[in-house]
């Protein structure tokens, strides 16, 4: 909807291109700043007033560094240092670059085809991979290079032959899981020929882990590449890389230290600098450390109020929520999600909070208890007070041990709540023995009796299924015994029942009900169906944008709406046998979003 893709049009051209993304990185920016010297000089070379770096001049051998003439100094031949040095890392990077694009080449065809192909293919290409990666690598280089007679270029294949492994695997395991997928059944519905798959719907989605696998390799091959010329099985004389001038100085370590220590040096800095750049490369590309998903989360969402309200409020109701903001931080500033917003929920009152998708619900439930994941979530304004107590100036420990306690959540799909590897009577009795210090058995026993409360038949059996074993229906009301492990005094629900169909749903909806009786619970019902408010919540507020727009008691505002947004989605409750009425007034809902 318009107004919906505005903040995120917003977002988009906020967020951090690649680039802005690597320098914000110092390590890799430094790495790259080093590597990218490093090329330019060895670039550079034939055009630098440098000696012949191959010219021998046995009255000035060993001279030390700093000599007039010689920076670096000279070899046991009286070849300058420098010189070397600088031609020396050209072939290096020469090799170690070609190396990796050889390896990437053909490990990549390899798993492409083996992972696309499945089956025999897939068997007789990895088998084969399997027996090169069976040997130690610089082994079987040092192996292949004998067998091919030593040299450079020998050298470059036996590195690449080797490396060739490691990214075969990679992207025969990244293929396999994108072969799958609905877009390329799409595009094989579609006619295209496996090739064009394979090239047009499947590589584009693995390029980034080719170029992630060789940022990280390159400099592995780099130092392959040096440890096969340090054993003279590389470059040959006259023509040197970094390797073989530590191999050929190796002799004089003791007399000339400087001769071995400068090669090695600069092999150090090359590997590094490359692995630095190559992992802030990887960490750029990579989806799941871009979004910051593997940026560890803190316990508690990050709070950054102007204004710090009174911590303690007296003869409050259950739960206070006070000019509340939430926003997520998206690099340059931070885009609100929830903006000012109040409400009361006294002991035994159920306050339906309804909204469209996209107006701040979840985020608001989440940020009662400090559960917006920060990064990015921060609160930035109000306070949030649970028996008097403002939330946000608790300790992170006191906030914890008040989460599933004294509030609890049940959420909209426990399927993905759920732990999959778990049985669900154990995930329960997980929730008791956070809280209590009881046994394990007496746990078990807890959860089966609260499975039973939540109307699961044949509780004690179920409680050892696994979540996929149970209905959606049955799922929700182990989530919902889970909220109830610790007899909290608010539940906070969001979209209990938005997936399941309607008579499951009312059951859910009588199931809290009959417990807000029964226990004086407080009840925030998250919900997008006015439907569900209708039969549930004395109150009811209306929220858009991140704000509330209008609140009260439920019939009132049923029955006189004054907002327009609010008679719109009381007009979208559909009633049975008035389809087409339905439409006609859902339509300016569209209308106005096209605006
Ligand atoms: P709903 O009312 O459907 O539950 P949410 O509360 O989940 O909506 O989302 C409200 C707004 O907050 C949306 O515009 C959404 O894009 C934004 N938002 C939610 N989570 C994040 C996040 N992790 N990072 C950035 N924006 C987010
Ligand atoms: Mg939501």
């Amino acid at each position: 909807m318009t107004d919906m893709t505005a903040p995120t049009q917003t977002f988009s051209r906020k967020r951090r291109s690649n680039w802005q993304l690597l320098m914000a990185n110092r390590l890799a920016a430094a790495g790259l700043f080093i590597f990218g010297f490093i090329v330019i000089v060895a670039v550079l070379a034939p055009i630098l007033p440098l000696p012949n770096p191959d010219i021998t001049d046995q009255p000035n051998r060993l001279l030390p560094p700093l000599t007039a003439g010689h920076l670096l100094g000279t070899d046991h031949l009286g070849r300058d240092i420098l010189s070397r040095l600088i031609w020396g890392t050209q072939v290096s990077l020469l090799v170690g670059i070609s190396a990796t694009a050889l390896a990437a080449l053909f490990g990549s065809v390899i798993g492409l085809v083996a992972g696309y192909a499945r089956g025999a293919t897939d068997s007789i290409l990895m088998r084969f991979v399997d027996m090169l990666m069976a040997f130690p690598y610089i082994l079987l280089a040092i192996a292949i290079v004998a067998a091919l007679g030593p040299g450079l270029l020998n050298a470059l294949y036996a590195i690449a032959l080797v490396n060739i492994p490691f990214f075969a695997r990679n992207i025969r395991g990244v293929t396999v899981s994108i072969r799958n997928r609905e877009f390329v059944d799409a595009a094989r519905l579609s006619g295209k020929s496996h090739a064009a798959i394979l090239f047009t719907e499947v590589l584009p989605n693995v390029l980034p882990v080719i170029v992630i696998t060789m940022s990280t390799t390159v400099g592995w091959m780099i130092l392959e590449t040096a440890g096969l010329s340090f054993l003279g099985l590389g470059a040959q004389p006259p023509t040197s890389d970094l390797g073989s001038m530590l191999g050929q100085a190796r002799a004089q370590l003791f007399t000339a230290p400087h001769a071995s220590i400068i090669p090695g040096i600069m092999i150090f800095v090359l590997v590094m600098s490359i692995n630095l750049l190559g992992d802030g490369i990887r960490d750029v590309l990579d989806p799941r450390l871009r979004s910051g998903a593997l940026d560890r989360p803190m316990a508690v969402t990050k709070i950054n109020r102007k204004a710090k309200p009174a911590p303690t409020l007296e003869n409050a109701p259950a739960l206070v929520v006070e000019n509340l903001s939430t926003g997520f931080d998206t690099g340059d500033a931070i885009t609100p999600a929830v903006k000012g917003i109040s409400f009361r929920l006294g002991k035994g009152e159920c306050l339906g909070l309804i909204g469209e998708s996209g107006s701040g619900k979840s985020v608001t439930a989440l940020s009662l208890m400090g559960l917006v994941a920060s990064p990015p979530g921060v609160v930035t304004e109000g306070a949030v007070y649970v028996e008097g107590k403002d939330t946000f100036s608790l300790r992170e420990q006191d906030l914890i041990a008040l989460r599933g306690a004294r509030v609890a959540y049940v959420f909209q799909d426990p399927l993905t709540t759920l732990h999959p590897l778990f049985s669900v009577g154990d995930q329960v009795a997980e929730a008791i023995l956070a809280h209590k210090s009881i046994g394990k058995s007496a746990a078990r026993a807890r959860a089966v009796e609260l499975m039973e409360r939540v109307g699961i038949r044949d509780a004690a059996g179920r409680a050892s299924a696994y979540p996929h074993e149970l209905s959606g229906g049955q799922r929700q009301r182990v989530g919902i015994a889970m909220a109830l492990a610790n007899d909290p005094d608010i539940i906070i629900a969001d979209e209990p029942t938005t997936a399941l169909d309607v008579t499951v749903q009312a059951r859910i909806l009588e199931l809290l009900q009959n417990l807000r009786r029964e226990r004086g619970l407080a009840l925030l019902l998250i919900t997008h169906d006015f439907g569900v408010v209708a039969q549930v919540c004395d109150r009811v507020a209306v929220m858009r944008h991140g704000e509330i727009v209008e609140q009260g008691d439920t019939q009132a505002v049923l029955t006189d709406p004054q907002h327009d947004y609010t008679k719109r989605l009381i007009a979208c409750v559909p009633e049975l046998g008035e389809g087409h009425g339905f439409l006609d007034r859902v339509r300016p809902l569209f209308q106005e979003a096209r605006r």
